[in-house]
């Protein structure tokens, strides 16, 4: 049996504002509609059950995921007013603690659904993390708190983690941290725009590397407007095939919020009755579904489609999808995918 079907984690530091679009005001608005399903409160299960004490200690045991001089380098950055830890990612005095603070929740919420305490899990979190990479923060990301989830689960003896990311930038940092990894599938859907959007990485043929060639899954759209047809053909011929053939013991989101429609940096054209609707294919998987918050831009899209996610967490039934058809240039890239070893 389970235990609370949801729980929500909320980091909510105060002061934690690294950077202009990713800042508190972003988990304030979406814990507030969060709060409007009147199922759920996240004031009983705020931040404080997460604590950054002996984190660092816990950051080092997982090796894979960044190097010591990246840890001590985002560490370092708490003595000055401001830095730059590379040419987009500034931080404060308050980063490094709320990017702690970021993965240890993460880390913490993975534990509790993998043991079966919580089904599932929604990381309410600030600084993302999928383009953070072994040993360098960048893209507004310190620590990867999906791969610090995803490892974090490995130590509770998962043999195998799928990480689904939809954010909709590729996230570049979590495929370098398990691309030659077997136990963790990544797959990723984004827009790459012939490597021409940011990161210019994640191309269909990038599928992982040595051994574990397959196991990296790149999904990406080459236009903008990229819609719900183009996202749900995708889940129903490469990510549900795959991740049911893959059987992971938990299934991590890596939940950007700007493929949502509306979003100025994402320019696509996801609702939120779609990601209601991935969500619930996603928990079909395996039932145990943690998701983190990585990107997004317009506080409106994400907080509605926050709270789709979150309804469906909670057991409800995404309302009903219209069958749609994929287009033109979203077919193309589902068989460009589809070509590659998997
Ligand atoms: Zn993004």
């Amino acid at each position: 049996m389970h235990g609370n079907p949801l729980l929500i984690l909320l980091c909510n530091m105060r002061d934690i504002s690294f950077a202009r679009k990713t800042n508190s005001d972003v988990l304030g608005a979406l814990a507030r509609e969060v709060e409007r399903t009147k199922f759920y409160s996240t004031k009983d299960h705020s931040g404080e059950e997460s604590t950054i004490v002996g984190f660092d200690e816990r950051m080092l045991l997982h090796e894979e995921v960044h190097t010591k001089g990246q840890i001590h380098a985002v560490e370092k950055t708490s003595s000055v007013r401001i830095w730059y830890l590379s040419g987009d990612t500034y931080t404060n005095q308050h980063s490094s603690d709320a990017a702690k603070l970021a993965a240890a929740i993460c880390s913490d919420l993975a534990t509790t659904i993998f043991k079966g305490e919580a089904k599932n899990g929604f990381a309410l979190v600030r600084p993302p993390g999928h383009h953070a990479g072994v040993s360098k923060s960048t893209g507004f990301c310190l620590h990867n708190n999906a791969a610090v989830a995803a490892s974090a689960a490995k130590e509770m003896s998962a043999k195998k983690i799928l990480i689904l990311d939809w954010d909709v930038h590729h996230g570049n940092g979590t495929q370098e941290i398990f691309d030659a990894d077997r136990s963790v599938l990544y797959i990723s859907i984004h827009r790459f725009d012939r490597g021409k959007f940011y990161p210019p990485t994640g191309a269909a043929d990038k599928v992982g590397v040595k051994g574990a060639k397959g196991y990296s899954v790149n999904i990406p759209w080459n236009r903008a407007g990229v819609g719900d047809c183009d996202y749900l053909s995708a889940f129903k011929h490469i990510v549900i095939p795959i991740a049911r053939q893959f059987s992971p013991e938990l299934t991590i989101v890596s939940a950007g919020f700007d493929a949502a429609r509306g979003d100025p940096l994402g320019l696509c054209d996801v609702t939120p009755r779609y990601y209601a609707e991935m969500t619930s294919m996603l928990a079909s998987i395996c039932g145990k579904l943690l998701v983190i918050l990585e990107g997004g831009y317009n506080l409106r899209s994400i907080s509605a489609s926050a709270k789709a996610v979150v309804e469906v967490l909670l057991g409800g039934d995404p309302a009903g999808v219209r069958k749609l058809e994929p287009s033109i240039s979203g077919l193309e890239t589902i068989r460009e995918v589809l070509r590659h070893p998997k």
